[in-house]
C-alpha cells in the first residue's frame, strides 16, 4: 500500500475548502458543451451510495422538473452551446416520461449529439426503454451492482434474480450503448464470487461493462467500516485478466466496451467543462467548481427567486486544474498533449515533470515516440486516482447534506 499512499498524497493533496457562492446567472463559457442533469429520486436508498439521492415521492416530481427547465433557461440565455447530455442520479428511469420531456425541451434549443441516462435494473421495463429510445437516448447505464443473491444482500440491495437481470439486459439492449455497472471489492466477496459475476455479465447482451470499486458511502453505516482497500488490487487485475482475448476492449480504467463506436461513461472525461443542473449537481466552468443546493426545497426556492441554485464554489489553482485534467485523461488512457496545450498553454511535462517521473519509475507509464502510454499497472493507478477523486467529491456531498446546504 506504500505506492498507493504516495500517489494519493501527491494527486489528491487539494484544499477542498469551498466558499459560499450566490449569483443570478451562470458564468460565460463558450467551451461548455456538456450538460449534466441530476435526478435524485430512488425507490430505496442503498447503503453503499456515494451520490445525492432521496426517496421517490410522486408529489415532488413535477415542481422539480419545472425548476430544472427554468435553470436550463439561464444557460440558454447565456448562449451555452450544449451538444451532449448526461442524466444521472438517483434513478432517472423512475421518472422516464419527465426525463424525456426535459430532453425534448433542451433539444428545442440545441443540436444534441449524444444522450446518456442512468437507471436501475429494478425499475427498467420494455415500455421505459422504448420511451427512452424514442427521445434519443444513445446510452443507457443500468446499475446492476451484483448478480448473486448473497452479494446483493450484503450490500443492502433488494433481491432480483439472475434470470430477470439477464432478460432485462436483453430487453434494454435496443439502446445503442447499453452499459451495466458492477461493484467489486465488496465486504466478504471472494475472487470466485467476482468470477461468477463476470462470467454471467460478459455473456449478456450489454455492450459495455463498468466495474468500479466500492467506496465509502455518503451515508454513515457499518458497510463503510467493512471496506478492505488492501484487496482491491487483486480484484482489479482479476477483472482485467478476464477480458484479455475477449470481444471487449478496455476503454478506461473501469470500463470494457464491445467495438469502438461507444460513448464513454464519464462526461467529465470527454468535455473539459460542463454545466450541472438540478439539486446537488456540480458544474466545472473555466476552472471553477460550482455546487448546487442539496436541499430540494431550497433549490426550488432559489430558482423561483430567479437566482442560480448554486451555494458553494471553489476556484481551482492552475496546478489543481492541470491535475484534474490529468486524472480524467489518465483514467481514459488518453494523455494527449494537444488538450493540455489548448487548455493551459503548455506541454504537460512543463506542469508535471516530477509527477510523470514518479509514474515512469513505478512503471505506470512509458514513452512511445512522443506519446505517453499507460501500462497495465498504470491502469490500476488510474483506477486509484479516479476513486480518490470520487471520494473527495463525495465528501463535498456529505458536507452539504449534513449541513442542509
Ligand atoms: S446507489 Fe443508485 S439506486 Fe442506490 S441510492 Fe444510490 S443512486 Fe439510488
Amino acid at each position: 500500500m506504500i505506492i498507493e499512499n504516495v500517489i494519493k498524497y501527491i494527486f489528491h493533496n487539494y484544499n477542498w475548502h469551498l466558499e459560499n457562492y450566490s449569483a443570478k446567472e451562470p458564468e460565460e463559457c463558450i467551451d461548455c458543451k456538456a450538460l449534466y442533469i441530476h435526478v435524485p429520486f430512488c425507490s430505496s436508498l442503498c447503503p453503499f451510495c456515494i451520490f445525492h439521492s432521496v426517496l421517490y415521492n410522486k408529489n415532488l416530481v413535477k415542481d422539480y422538473f419545472d425548476s430544472m427547465k427554468k435553470e436550463i433557461d439561464k444557460y440558454i440565455d447565456k448562449n451555452y452551446n450544449f451538444e451532449s447530455i448526461y442524466i444521472g442520479g438517483g434513478t432517472p428511469t423512475l421518472t422516464t416520461s419527465e426525463v424525456c420531456d426535459l430532453i425534448d425541451y433542451v433539444k428545442n434549443y440545441y443540436k444534441i449529439k449524444e444522450i446518456s441516462i442512468e437507471g436501475s435494473i429494478q425499475d427498467i421495463s420494455d415500455e421505459k426503454v422504448n420511451t427512452l429510445k424514442e427521445c434519443g437516448t444513445t446510452r443507457l447505464s443500468l446499475g446492476v451492482e451484483a448478480i448473486q443473491p448473497s452479494i446483493q444482500k450484503s450490500i443492502g440491495r433488494a433481491n432480483i434474480d439472475e434470470e430477470e437481470i439477464l432478460s432485462k439486459i436483453d430487453m434494454a439492449s435496443k439502446i445503442k450503448t447499453l452499459n451495466v455497472d458492477i461493484l467489486f471489492n465488496l465486504p466478504n466477496q471472494t475472487i470466485n464470487d467476482l468470477g461468477y459475476e463476470i462470467e454471467k455479465i460478459k455473456d449478456s447482451k450489454a455492450n459495455q461493462l463498468t466495474f468500479y470499486p466500492i467506496m465509502p458511502s455518503i451515508r454513515n453505516n457499518n458497510l463503510n467500516k467493512e471496506i478492505d482497500e488492501s484487496k482491491e488490487k487483486q480484484f482489479y487485475f482479476y477483472i482485467m485478466k478476464n477480458f484479455v482475448n475477449s470481444y471487449f476492449y478496455q476503454s478506461n480504467a473501469w470500463t470494457y466496451s464491445k467495438g469502438s463506436d461507444f460513448i464513454t461513461d464519464e462526461y467529465i472525461v470527454d468535455y473539459p467543462y460542463f454545466a450541472g443542473i438540478g439539486t446537488g449537481a456540480m458544474s466545472y466552468i473555466n476552472g471553477k467548481y460550482l455546487v448546487n443546493s442539496f436541499n430540494i426545497n431550497k433549490y426550488e426556492k432559489l430558482i423561483s427567486k430567479n437566482s442560480m441554485p448554486t451555494i458553494l464554489s471553489k476556484d481551482l489553482s492552475l496546478k489543481e486544474q492541470v491535475y484534474l485534467e490529468f486524472i480524467y485523461k489518465f483514467y481514459s488512457f488518453n494523455i494527449d498533449n494537444d488538450t493540455f496545450e489548448k487548455l493551459f498553454g503548455a506541454n504537460i511535462e512543463n506542469y508535471m515533470k516530477e509527477e510523470l517521473y514518479l509514474l515512469y519509475l513505478i512503471n505506470a507509464i512509458k514513452k512511445d515516440s512522443n506519446k505517453i502510454v499507460i501500462t497495465d499497472y498504470g491502469k490500476y493507478i488510474a483506477n486509484l486516482l479516479m476513486k480518490y477523486f470520487y471520494i473527495n467529491v463525495s465528501k463535498i456531498r456529505k458536507y452539504c447534506i449534513e449541513n442542509n446546504l
